[in-house]
């Protein structure tokens, strides 16, 4: 538990403790501009979890000031996603619920003299940010910037030709101190506000506000905000309202995979894959149709930890031996043939049964029957013609085990005009008098000649490159081999 960073005047610090009763209040803030991703679960393992551990609440914050990209359907998806994973909501608030009360703080800056309205192109205001120079409608007369901020709301100016700007420090050290944006203009339908609003506060004024409003003890964020925390608890100082403590924590990142929702984006965008719930994606649904479960993810989050200083890349095996443990002790078990090779049993014509226990180690989950017929099929893997001292699978008169059946000695290999196998012949040993080196799995028709077919999806990982940071072109380490079908 890192120091804590704030402090707060009492007579504020006593207003917060009435109204939350002391108790710890966290938030988790997606923008719904995208499904969630593994990395979203290890920040909700934080936020939900530090809530939870400490006998706190944790809102579902919609962070929707970017009307641009925001869609109910990510919205439902977030939510829907939560709920799987079973954290538990507070409440769900939206950025938006407090577009009133964060232009009434505007208003407050304003007339503290602590906001300005400022009509620089965004080319001049990057080059004053950098040389550190004063824009020239900094110390314009509050009554000024007061009618011309009521211009933008009523919609006289266009986009991009007026922002309001916070009054900041221009010759900070911290290029996030340098004035930022509070308001720009943005004729957008918002998709809860419809077109009540012109104008939308910044990223930077919103979310401290907002999580001072919803009294969050601990404000929860990855790095790259650590450099906004200054301006941070500049704007709640400046407003004379509560400051949480804020913390922040390491973006996972995995090996084989992208995290960025822009990205994400584009892979759908481009047909790399089918959508964001393809069983390729890093993404929460992606991870579902892969077979993931929310404890195995859960207890991923929780085994990486939160250390601040590690931006590292985990290696994906490591989700995946997570999930290959919990299954193990979880999952019945079958045969499948992915590629099948035909094997007609020529001293056998009828039809035998043979018991199989549904799970090798736990004999609690019972037991299934698995039939053998004249015809049975084995992995094309599992034969050779050239049999080696390293190979546990059928070659041409050796002897192999069919596992939890009969004993099998091919002999005799069938091969189309290029020499390839396509069809064995063999021999079954129902006593099965000798121990073979190897036993395989396998499959035959039921009691009714029917064998159950589908088509199966084999995935491998959606990158070539383990880190695709330090490659120049990312797409071009897309595998061309993510999907087999059989
Ligand atoms: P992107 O840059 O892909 O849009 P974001 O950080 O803007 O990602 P949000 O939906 O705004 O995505 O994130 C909601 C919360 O989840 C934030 O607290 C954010 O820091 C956290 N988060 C997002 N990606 C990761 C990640 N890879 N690892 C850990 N936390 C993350
Ligand atoms: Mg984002
Ligand atoms: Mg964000």
């Amino acid at each position: 538990r890192p120091e804590e960073n704030t402090t707060n005047d009492p007579k504020i610090l006593e207003k917060h403790l009435k109204e939350t009763g002391g108790k710890v209040v966290t938030r988790f803030p997606p923008e719904p501009n995208g499904y969630l991703h593994i990395g979203h679960a290890k920040a909700m393992t934080l936020d939900f979890g530090y809530a939870e551990k400490n006998d706190g609440i944790c809102y579902l914050r919609f962070d929707d000031t970017n009307p641009t990209a925001e869609k109910q359907e990510y919205i439902d998806g977030i939510i829907e996603n939560i709920k799987w994973f079973g954290f538990k909501t507070h409440q769900i608030t939206y950025s938006s619920d407090y577009f009133d009360r964060l232009y009434e703080f505007a208003i407050q800056l304003i007339k503290d003299d602590l906001a300005y309205v400022c009509h620089q192109t965004p080319k001049e205001m990057s080059q004053g940010r950098e040389s550190m120079i004063d824009s020239p409608w900094r110390n314009r007369p509050i009554e000024e910037s007061l009618a011309e901020f009521e211009k933008m709301k009523k919609g006289l100016y266009k986009e991009g030709e007026a922002v309001l700007r916070l009054k900041m420090n221009m010759k900070s050290e911290n290029p996030c101190l340098r004035d930022l944006v509070a308001y720009r203009v943005k004729f957008m339908t918002h998709p809860r506000t419809g077109d009540k609003w012109c104008i939308y506060p910044s990223y930077d004024f919103t979310h401290c506000i907002v999580d001072s409003l919803e009294n969050i003890t601990h404000s929860l964020c990855t790095l790259e905000f650590q450099i906004r925390q200054e301006s941070y608890f500049w704007l709640l100082d400046a407003l004379r309202i509560y400051k949480p403590v804020v913390w922040e924590f390491g973006r996972l990142n995995l090996s084989h995979t992208i995290m960025s929702k822009r990205k994400l984006q584009q892979l759908i965008r481009e047909n790399y894959v089918t959508g964001w719930s393809d069983p390729r994606m890093p993404t929460i649904n992606g991870l579902r149709r892969r077979g993931y479960t929310a404890t195995a993810i859960k207890q991923f989050c929780e085994i990486i930890g939160v250390s601040r200083k590690d931006e590292s890349l985990i290696p994906i095996e490591k989700l995946e031996s997570v999930l290959i443990k919990e299954l193990d002790k979880t999952c019945p078990r079958a045969f499948a043939i992915l590629d099948p090779l035909k094997i007609t049993l020529t001293n056998f014509e009828k039809f035998i049964e043979f018991e199989a226990p549904n799970h090798p180690k736990n004999p609690s989950f019972g037991k299934r029957k698995i039939s053998l017929t004249k015809v049975i099929y084995i992995e094309k893997s599992d034969f050779r013609m050239n049999d080696s001292e390293d190979f546990y699978g059928l070659s041409l008169n050796k002897e192999v085990g069919l596992k939890y059946g009969i004993n099998i000695t091919c002999t005799k290999a069938i091969t189309d005009k290029d020499g390839k196998v396509i069809e064995l012949e063999a021999e079954g040993d129902f006593k099965k008098e000798r121990k073979p080196k190897g036993y395989i799995h396998w499959i035959s028709p039921d009691q009714n000649e029917k064998l159950f077919t589908g088509e199966v999806h084999v995935y491998d990982h959606l990158l070539i490159c383990e880190d695709p940071s330090t490659v120049d072109d990312w797409l071009a380490q897309i595998n061309p081999n993510s999907l087999t079908c059989y």
